[in-house]
């Protein structure tokens, strides 16, 4: 069946309502509502069943198509791929899965292997079974556990759950796995400690605070955002980044960097964590990798974390025991493959630094007008703007408040979105990531969509 010409869009409409179950939803809430189904993309718009336009500012909802929508090469592309091979798994290669782990290895120096599956929580999935591996056959059943960050999110099967930082996410969930283990978020403009004047070392230091504490032959691993996303936007703090780096040195921990979100262009390079000159021992990718084309994800590792799964010849069963059925599809390093070529032949790169600092620009020129915004914050298109009802103390706007900008937004023709309550109390932060084409007019039209809505409802 095309479903691509269908015309009865009340049909599907009504499909929709009943039969599907929608991800993050509350039913009783999308029902009482039209559903909204979305059948056409192009660029940075988006057309539903009946016919409005809407500015996407948040690459589908959850900064995924960092190419835009439409993309006829990478349709073109993937279908002659299916139409050639379509899946393999297990040992065998195919011709995408080979050529794009060479083309992503040449943009992550240090790094050489690639391994795939489907989506962000799996990528982390792979990674948190390798440390567990690497501690049964390389540490003796030591450093078992993996330190995870407050407000950081890994994903949503129970042990990407288990070392996530948001309590909303995590609270019906239990009980988890053990091993997984919390150190203190990096936001400085809430800072744990009062006023500090080098925050950065400070929340750094936690980090090995907790480590001490836990027992350094206990601890194998850390995992964190280069720039949290759902958890607030946090853009780490000066000094942060060498200092964790020099910690898991020190202690001999594996160091994690999920780039499910800040990878692939989103920050104006292609990993969030070159950003801040740090050498991961394994990278964890998902959304922007194929742009939504296609489902992949990667797990990205050194040659040294690889070496010692290579295993033993003459041992059947001393090999990395994992397989993700469809890391055999090669739809997803196919669109990979070309998402690639498309963000460097167009200089997105460079365009996501230039938009970036012009809708941050936009943004902080509407402190000046509106004083409930707190703070403004992030790194190339992947920007936060937090909301207070008061500026001094610095008290949240409520949740329902940020709901309605959020909803006056999107009355006046943007898509942006909220970040999750990470912490109770705390879902007060607007949040932009429009796909790497954006256009000055563009990121205008974002930023005073976010005036009238602002002042229409906080006057
Ligand atoms: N890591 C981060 C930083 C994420 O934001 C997400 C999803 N929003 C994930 C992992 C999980 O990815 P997925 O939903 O593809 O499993």
């Amino acid at each position: 069946m095309d479903t691509s010409n269908i015309n009865d869009l009340s049909e599907v409409v009504e499909a929709d309502r009943i039969h599907v179950w929608h991800h993050l939803s509350q039913h009783k809430q999308y029902e009482a509502v039209d559903p909204r189904v979305i059948v056409e993309g192009k660029g940075l718009r988006v057309w539903d069943a009946t016919g409005r336009e809407t500015l996407d500012a948040v690459s589908g909802g959850v900064w995924t198509v960092n190419v835009g929508y439409g993309r006829e090469s990478i349709a073109n592309v993937v279908r002659d791929q299916l139409l050639k091979m379509n899946y393999f798994a297990g040992s065998a290669g195919s011709i995408p899965g080979a050529m794009f782990a060479q083309r992503l290895i040449e943009k992550m120096p240090g790094m050489t292997r690639v391994y795939y599956s489907n989506s962000g929580s799996e990528a982390n999935e792979k990674a948190y079974k390798m440390v567990r591996q690497i501690a049964h056959q390389v540490h003796g059943g030591k450093k078992w556990k993996i330190l995870y960050r407050e407000r950081d999110y890994h994903g949503t099967t129970i042990a990407a759950l288990a070392s996530g930082g948001q309590e909303e996410r995590k609270s019906f969930y239990g009980p988890y796995p053990e091993g997984f283990v919390p150190v203190p978020h990096c936001l400085e403009y809430r800072s744990q400690w009062g006023e500090v004047e080098d925050y950065g070392l400070r929340a750094a230091n936690a980090i090995e605070e907790v480590i001490l504490r836990e027992g350094p032959d206990t601890v194998g691993a850390i995992i964190l955002e280069p720039v949290t996303a759902g958890g607030g936007v946090i853009t780490p703090p000066e000094g942060y980044w060498p200092r964790v780096q020099e910690i898991c040195k020190k202690y001999g921990l594996l160091l994690i960097i999920d780039e499910v979100v800040c990878g692939v262009g989103r920050t104006g390079k292609w990993f969030g964590y070159q950003q801040y000159g740090v050498q991961p021992d394994i990278v964890t990718m998902a959304k922007g990798v194929a742009s939504g084309y296609a489902a992949i994800s990667c797990t990205v590792t050194t040659e040294a974390v690889f070496e010692m799964f290579k295993g033993n010849p003459n041992d059947p069963l001393d090999y990395f025991r994992d397989i993700s059925t469809f890391g055999g599809c090669t739809a997803g390093p196919a669109a990979a493959l070309e998402n690639m070529r498309i963000i460097e032949d167009e200089g997105l790169l460079e365009n996501t630094t230039a938009m970036g600092e012009r809708l941050m620009g936009n943004l902080n020129a509407l402190m000046e007008k509106h004083r409930v915004i707190g703070q403004v914050r992030g790194k190339g298109l992947f920007i936060g703007a937090e909301l207070v009802s008061d500026r001094t103390s610095r008290e949240p706007l409520a949740e329902a408040t940020v709901a309605a900008v959020v909803g006056a937004v999107m009355k006046r023709g943007v898509q942006i979105g909220m970040t999750n309550r990470s912490v109770p109390g705390f879902n007060n932060t607007l949040c932009l990531s429009p796909a790497l084409i954006s256009t000055a007019d563009d990121v205008d039209q974002m930023s005073d969509a976010i005036d009238g809505a602002l002042g229409e409802i906080c006057g």
